[in-house]
């Protein structure tokens, strides 16, 4: 190879630009939903023949590209969204690099009809591996229709980096169900091979296209949030439905996009709250100023680059808390009837004011202001329920679940302090058999520095399989430890989602005691109710029991007179 330099021919330049855009089929389908969203289409009709492999079109019914225009469309850098590069940092469109359909022609047989409302007629360019053949007038609507046939046939070099088809099918499946999940108003259609795989009609309520997007028919949390240069909306699934898959989706000004920093702020939050440490299906939209988030990172426009990552971080986290703070609302919805009141629909729009506050839980509102605005005990239903009146709101409370969330938080925070120990009189004796004492005998150094006191106990008739338990934390003395330790080997979960031991600890520790005192239903005295909600508001995360259930219902005066059809 010479060493003399040499400008590349715009085919090559394109051949490479293509590599980067247009890594699969996928990709091709997520550039022209793209473009047919900046054109403000509101009808995206997808048709793939073998994956995309063969055939991809894309069909809108947007604002359509001028007559003169079209040749343009295909130029390298050629882009009606941006003019300058302060543009850059002041567009809302998806799309300001103008290379996606330059690039996608050079790989490809490529057909573009389109039509503006402007020009009388409309115009069909036909464009192979780069050049064009032929552009003729045609009868069309107003709209465009981009048919990308024999993807890569040009560059079998790329061709041999697809999949088999149904892993191709199911990255553009993905791809579009992202774009429908950020854009309700807009309706998709997938066909492949002929047969008709969804269809997503418009609405305007965005739980209505997630939930039949990722096919679920679970409660989601939600809120909303704002502050000064951002906004957020976020969507949590039920996080007791264990059914559900674990994903977290985020994004950013409309495009779904991976981000350390937001994920890291998610998981870590259900990590630290939800002891059973999962997260739940989590969707984040998050509007961001485009003079602070840099959206131009990777050709493919997958990743940002937030300038405030810290505030990124909290903004999420106060979202979230924000969500599973209304857990309880939307519960009762469920609760009660198929038409729920439209307030219920929990409209939640907080302006953080203390937005870098660690303490997120001491603001105003919900169960921690109880004894502020001066708690009226109505009374116990079923022997399960505390109804109480508080300013203008009936709460109904799930004492058992109220139960388990206070001993959780109480036996993790006293997991903390290994001293606080307490010496069995007479030693305890688990026996266990080969497969779970092996399993047992890991968690022993762990166990013993919180408070345990563990050693093997070599029975000489029955081999290693018996431990001795000297202490135990203070804090669990009402519990069967034996037991304890069953449900702790039992718990065979995938280690990488394990959450930590003394989380598991805490979490079965506050079962168990939880059956112990108040088993599900028992008469409280006004004194034992009163005290259930003073420890209750002492509480960390007063919202949920560990497992994500809501603790506590509230219904407003005007929710409940809406049922009365009084408004
Ligand atoms: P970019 O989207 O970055 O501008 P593209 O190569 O994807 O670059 O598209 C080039 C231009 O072609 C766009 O700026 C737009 O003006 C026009 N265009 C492409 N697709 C459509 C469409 N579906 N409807 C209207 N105009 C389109
Ligand atoms: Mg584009």
């Amino acid at each position: 190879m010479g060493n003399k330099i040499s400008q590349l021919s715009v085919d090559v330049i394109n051949k490479i630009a293509a590599g980067e855009v247009v890594e699969r089929p996928a990709s091709v389908i997520k550039e022209l939903i793209e473009n047919s969203i900046d054109a403000e289409a509101n009808d995206i009709h997808i048709e793939l023949v073998d994956a995309g492999k063969k055939q991809i079109v894309v069909k809108d019914n947007g604002t359509g590209i001028n007559n003169e225009d079209i040749e343009l469309a295909l130029a390298h850098h050629a882009t009606s969204k941006i003019s300058s590069l302060e543009d850059l940092y002041t567009t809302n469109s998806l799309g300001f690099r103008g290379e996606a359909l330059g690039a996608i022609a050079s790989v490809s047989r490529t057909t573009i009809t389109s039509k503006s409302k402007k020009d009388a007629s409309g115009i069909k360019l036909h464009v192979e591996y780069g050049e064009i053949k032929n552009k003729e007038k045609k009868a069309v609507s107003n709209g465009t229709t981009v048919d990308v046939e024999e993807l890569y046939s040009n560059t079998p070099a790329r061709l041999k980096f697809l999949r088999k088809s149904n892993t191709e099918l199911s990255h553009c499946i993905t791809t579009i169900n992202n774009y429908a999940i950020a854009y309700p108003s807009v309706s998709f259609k997938l066909l492949h091979n002929g047969r008709s795989l969804f269809f997503y009609p418009q609405t305007e309520d965005s739980m209505q296209r997630l939930s039949s997007v990722l096919g679920t028919k679970a409660e989601w949390l939600t809120a909303k949030s704002a502050y000064e240069y951002a906004s957020g909306e976020i969507f949590i699934l039920d996080p007791s439905d264990t059914e559900s898959v674990r994903d977290i989706k985020i994004f950013v000004n409309g495009r779904f996009i991976r981000d350390r920093i937001v994920n890291h702020a998610v998981k870590s939050y259900f990590e630290k709250h939800l002891s059973t440490g999962e997260t739940p299906l989590t969707i984040l939209f998050l509007n961001i100023d485009p003079a602070f988030v840099d959206s131009n990172v990777s050709p493919t426009k997958n990743e940002v680059r937030f300038r405030e990552t810290n505030f990124i971080h909290s903004f999420v986290q106060n979202t979230i808390e924000q969500a599973m703070r209304t857990s309880s609302t939307l519960a009762s919805t469920s609760a009660s009837t198929s038409t729920r009141p439209a307030t219920l629909r929990t409209e939640f729009t907080q302006t953080f004011e203390t937005i870098s506050d660690k303490v997120p839980h001491k603001t105003t509102g919900g169960l921690l202001n109880l004894n502020v605005g001066g708690r009226k005990i109505i009374g116990q239903f079923k022997r399960q329920y505390i109804v109480m009146e508080d300013e203008n709101k009936l709460i109904l409370i799930d004492q058992h679940a109220a139960h388990e969330r206070i001993n959780f938080e109480k036996i993790t925070e006293s997991l903390k302090n290994s001293k606080d120990l307490q010496q069995l009189l007479i030693p305890e004796l688990l026996e266990l058999n080969i497969e779970t004492s092996t399993k047992f005998r890991d968690f022993i150094p762990e166990l013993n520095k919180h408070g345990f006191n563990i050693e093997e106990f070599d029975d000489k008739n029955k081999g290693k399989n018996s431990f001795l338990i000297r202490n135990i934390p203070r804090i669990l003395l009402d519990v069967d430890v034996k037991e304890l330790f069953r449900e702790l080997i039992k718990d065979n979960a995938d280690d990488i989602l394990r959450p930590a031991l003394t989380k598991k600890i805490a979490l079965i520790g506050a079962r168990l005691s939880c059956h112990a005192s108040i088993r599900g239903k028992e008469e409280l005295s006004l004194m034992e109710i009163n005290q259930l909600l003073d420890n209750l508001q002492k509480c960390e995360f007063p919202y949920t029991c560990p497992h994500g259930r809501p603790v506590k219902i509230e219904l407003t005066l005007s929710d409940i007179e809406k049922m009365f059809k009084r408004k």
